[in-house]
């Protein structure tokens, strides 16, 4: 092991693999993570928009080749969004996704590198400084790089390191379920205070009768008493729009996790460190997508990297904020402002119910997508008045 890595990839999730899948075979690069099996267990819906809605959700990328996500990767692919009100009204938009074999995915994206990656290798520290990183593990190893990437998602150590404030993050509870009945065609998302306070829940169908079920859940903004468990179990067994899909389905395994639902940080390069995906606040947060996102940063920091290396010159990182903001900054504040909207309307299910019947089809299309009708802007002007009525 050298003295000095030229990089350490901090943590290879989505952001990490992708990273580590483009950096230069010519370099000393090291990724590090504290699982035993990269993405293993699933902490994740695992949808991903096919490339067609990739260059409706993030139009100014230059290169889709990203998406194009071979087939062994799929466990399903959905043709349309279900969006459910609290009265039971549905929305149906069509948005063709992925339902990807996350693990299976990350695990050999990363390893299609050929670079060194140390598995079962937690994080506890990091420390910055003028020319290199400073990395220390639970064994008391400690790693030394020249630019380190933080790729460890929404708890991040590296982030944590620069004293960075931590970024807004929903707590979010899923079951892999067996014996789901629904149509394996759309994926379920559903609104409302009694199932998901703050956040929203889904069914997510794998195939085979097989689907990820889940909630994101802010207490401050549930009833007292209740809890993110409590929740799913309603979800599951009582709540009459989704429990028709679920009542003979048995639970298979079982996550919790955040996801960060922030602004991202005003920048993710600090001199030799660069934080991606997640530890970056890089997500889409009104639906809590972070896989897109965490490709695109990887795949871009990758390029920056190289080239700072090849030219001598590690000012050039700086290179990595402009190139991620000019991909999706734009659409993250989109969808930012719908996600801080949505928290001012949602603190009643009658209140919502009677908000979502301002919203037609096209319009549903349109937020699915981050993007913010023209009565979506308008009414958010209005909301302290049109709360008085509604
Ligand atoms: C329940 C749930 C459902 C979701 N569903 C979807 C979805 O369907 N579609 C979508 O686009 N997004 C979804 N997201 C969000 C998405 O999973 C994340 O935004 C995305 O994975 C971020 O990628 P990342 O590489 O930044 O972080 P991650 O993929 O989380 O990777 C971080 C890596 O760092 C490692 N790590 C963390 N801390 C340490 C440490 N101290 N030491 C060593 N290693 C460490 C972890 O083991 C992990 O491998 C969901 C999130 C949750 C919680």
């Amino acid at each position: 092991m050298p003295d000095v890595f030229d990089v350490a990839v901090a943590g290879v999730g989505v952001a990490g693999a992708f990273l580590l899948r483009n950096l230069s075979k010519d370099l000393s690069v090291v990724g590090i993570d504290k699982r035993e099996k990269l993405g293993f267990p699933v902490e994740c819906g695992e949808i991903v928009p096919v490339k067609k809605e990739m260059r409706i959700l993030l139009p100014n990328l230059k290169d889709y080749s990203l998406f194009d996500i071979p087939e062994k990767y799929e466990s399903n692919r959905t043709d349309y969004i279900r969006f459910i009100a609290p009265d039971g009204r549905e929305f149906i938009s069509e948005f063709k996704m992925h339902v990807v074999k996350r693990d299976e995915m990350i695990s050999d994206v990363a390893e299609s590198g050929g670079h060194r990656i140390m598995k079962s290798s937690r994080i506890v520290s990091f420390r910055k400084e003028s020319n290199a990183g400073i990395i220390r593990l639970d064994n008391g190893e400690k790693i030394v790089a020249k630019i380190v990437a933080g790729c460890d998602g929404a708890n991040s150590r590296i982030a944590a390191g620069l004293k960075l404030k931590k970024l807004l993050a929903v707590p979010a509870k899923q079951y892999v379920m067996r014996n789901v009945d629904c149509d394996e065609d759309s994926i379920y998302m559903y609104v409302g205070k009694k199932i998901s306070p703050g956040g929203y829940a889904w069914i997510i169908p794998k195939g085979d009768g097989i689907a990820n079920v889940g909630i994101g859940f802010v207490s401050s903004r549930a009833e007292k008493g209740d809890t993110i468990r409590k929740a799913l179990d309603r979800f599951i067994k009582e709540y009459p729009y989704s429990s028709k899909y679920l009542k003979s389905a048995e639970i298979a395994g079982e996550i919790g996790a955040v996801v960060p639902v922030d602004l991202p940080y005003e920048r993710a390069v600090y001199d030799n460190t660069i934080l991606l995906g997640d530890a970056a606040g890089m997500v889409i947060s009104h639906v809590g997508a972070g896989i897109p996102t965490s490709m695109v940063a990887g795949d871009l920091a990758a390029k920056v990297i190289n080239e700072s290396f090849e030219g001598g010159d590690f000012s050039h990182l700086q290179e990595f904020d402009l190139l991620w903001k000019k991909s999706m900054l734009e659409t993250i504040k989109s969808s930012y402002f719908i996600k801080t909207l949505w928290d001012r309307i949602s603190d009643s299910d009658e209140r919502l119910s009677r908000y979502l019947k301002l919203i037609n089809n096209r319009d549903m299309w349109e937020i699915l997508h981050s993007r913010t009708p023209l009565k979506l802007r308008v009414a958010a002007f209005f909301i302290p008045i049109l709360n008085l009525f509604f």
